[in-house]
This record gives structure tokens, sequence and C-alpha cells, in this order.
């Protein structure tokens, strides 16, 4: 649904090391001296890549406004890299100087058809062995206006609820006026939303446990109706099971794709309750649970910027 552009650049002959990363940027390679052409389908970003000295400049443009995010993610923990943002004039916009690691991310008020110049430079000596010298460039833009966004959500939110009379368990029937919303990860990597759904009827599923909606890469199921209480929270009566809206973030399929749904669902879930910031918790906020493990276990998250203080970040530029 959003568009989501990856630049990528590999120094060394692996390209398997990019294997997992969806919508990546076909790249054609030449020799030295040479230049690289980003191209990518869409047309919304293309850039050229520089193989000269030790510093890569990306020459990028966007037909549409927006905010973009830039990461830069060393393949190698030894690899030291520093990230620059120029604008067309070349003036230094931003910069990222950890001089080691994975470095932060980036955020830019893009403006459209302005070039942009993004240089990557290496930082202290790489050595001779060029497959350390790898690194991944990562820009995501939120193109606007966001309410196309939310549109698009609308269209692809079903409402496919529990039998009550059937599945008691699961669905109390406990009138509920929502204070919150809590945010969960399924701990299931295959599971979609509508596998989530269908196993709240499944027979062999004795459990209690249920939940409000469940998110994937393509979809928003809501299989309890949102004023009613599910028990998702683990917390007994408190205000985790009692009080708040439960939401699945499915671990299946495209992370960024599936946490872009989830920031905006759970944004609009927020606004349609009049809800605010401040009314979003984790599961771990009310029993200490690690979930949403997708984004607050380091070992569990496709990319180190995806934590939970991010994601209620996101969530709140579409409030
Ligand atoms: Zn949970």
């Amino acid at each position: 649904m959003f568009i989501f552009h990856q630049l990528g650049v590999y120094k060394g002959t692996n390209k398997t090391v990019f294997k997992y990363r969806t919508s990546f940027i076909s790249l054609i390679r030449k020799e030295i001296k040479a230049m690289a052409k980003l191209i990518q389908d869409d047309q919304n970003i293309y850039g050229r890549v520089f193989f000269k000295d030790d510093i890569d400049t990306y020459k990028v443009k966007w037909n549409e406004s927006g905010v973009a995010n830039f990461y830069l993610e060393p393949q190698f923990d030894s690899l030291n890299l520093d990230l620059f943002i120029l604008d067309q004039e070349q003036n230094l916009i931003e910069s990222s100087l950890q001089s080691t690691g994975l470095h932060e991310l980036i955020k830019l008020e893009v403006s459209a058809n302005r070039f942009y110049y993004i240089q990557v430079k290496h930082a202290g000596d790489i050595g001779p062995n060029t497959d350390r010298n790898r690194y991944l460039l990562r820009c995501k833009i939120y193109p606007q206006p966001k309410d196309t966004r939310l549109k698009y959500l609308d269209s692809k939110y079903s409402v496919q609820h529990i039998n009550q009379k059937k599945y008691p368990k699961k669905r109390p029937a406990v009138p509920m006026n929502p204070e919150y919303v809590t945010i969960h990860s399924t701990a299931n990597k295959k599971s979609t939303a509508q596998n989530e759904r269908n196993w709240l009827t499944n027979p062999l599923n004795k459990r209690q446990a249920s939940f409000h909606i469940a998110v994937d890469e393509k979809e928003a199921i809501e299989c309890i109706p949102l004023n009613e209480v599910a028990w998702h929270a683990g917390d007994g009566h408190g205000n985790g099971n009692m009080k708040s809206i439960g939401i699945e973030i499915c671990e299946s399929g495209n992370r960024e794709s599936t946490l872009d749904h989830a920031i905006v669902l759970t944004a609009q879930i927020l606004k349609k309750h009049g809800l605010s910031i401040s009314s979003l918790r984790c599961h771990h906020d009310w029993t200490k649970k690690n979930c949403p493990r997708i984004l607050i276990d380091d070992s569990k998250r496709h990319l180190p910027y995806e934590t939970w203080a991010w994601f209620k970040e996101e969530v709140l530029r579409y409030l």
C-alpha cells in the first residue's frame, strides 16, 4: 500500500545478503569508475551510484513531497560508515556520524521534484577485504497526502465477527467502552490475519484467548466487536482486558507493509474512539509479556529502528 523504496549497494560478490529484502531495486553494477543506476519500477525515486574513492553518492529525486526516512545498515559490524544528506546545491542538510555499527534514522521532509544528494562515506581504514565493504542504504518515503492511505486501509478492513453463542469463552459479550488500544504480535511467523481469524473458531483451539483485530501485509480483520471485551491482555479483569481494544500484528509476509498497515490502523482506531496517543499500550505494558516481540525484542525485529517508541511515533503522525 505504501510506496516503499530501498536503495541497495553491494561491493563484493555476494548478492544473497539482500535476498530477504522485498521490493529491492534492481541494481546494475559496472566496473571501477563506472556508475550503477538504480532503477525502480514505479519511478518515484531514482538515483545513481558512483563508486569513487571511498564516497558513494546517490542523486535522488522524488515525484511527490513527503517525509523520507534514511537508514544506513552496514552488513558487517566492523564497517564504519557516515551518512550525509545534501540539498541540490550540495549544502549539508543532515548527517549521521556514528562511527560504527548500525546507524540511526535520519528523517527529512523532502520536496517534490528536487534533487538530493545522499553520500555514504567510509570512515577510517576499511582494509583490503572488499567483502567487508558492504552496506545497505534504506530509504522509505511517506508521501502526502496521508488521507489517501487511510482510505486505502478502509477498503482492506473486513468484519468477520465470531459467533457469540458458539464461542462464548472467547467472546463473552461483556460491553466495553474502550479507553486504550493494545498492540500485540502473533508470535507465529506463518499465520496471516485470516489464519488468526480462523484459529479463533477452530475446534482444536480450546483456549479462552482472543483479540479484536488481526492485521497483516494485506488486510485487517475485525473478529470481535470493538465495544465488547476480548481476552488478549493477560491481566484478568484489569484495564488491559476490560478497557482496551486488542490488535494482533501478524508476523507473516512483508514486515514493512504489515507495520505500515498496523500503524495506520492503530491511528484510525484511536481516532474513531476519541483517544490520544497516551491511550496506546503494548501487551508488555500490562503484564510484562514479551509482546509485541517484533517491536520490543531485539532478536525478533527485522530492523533495528522498528522499536515500540518508533511505532508510537509513526502512529502519532496519523492522529
Ligand atoms: Zn500479546
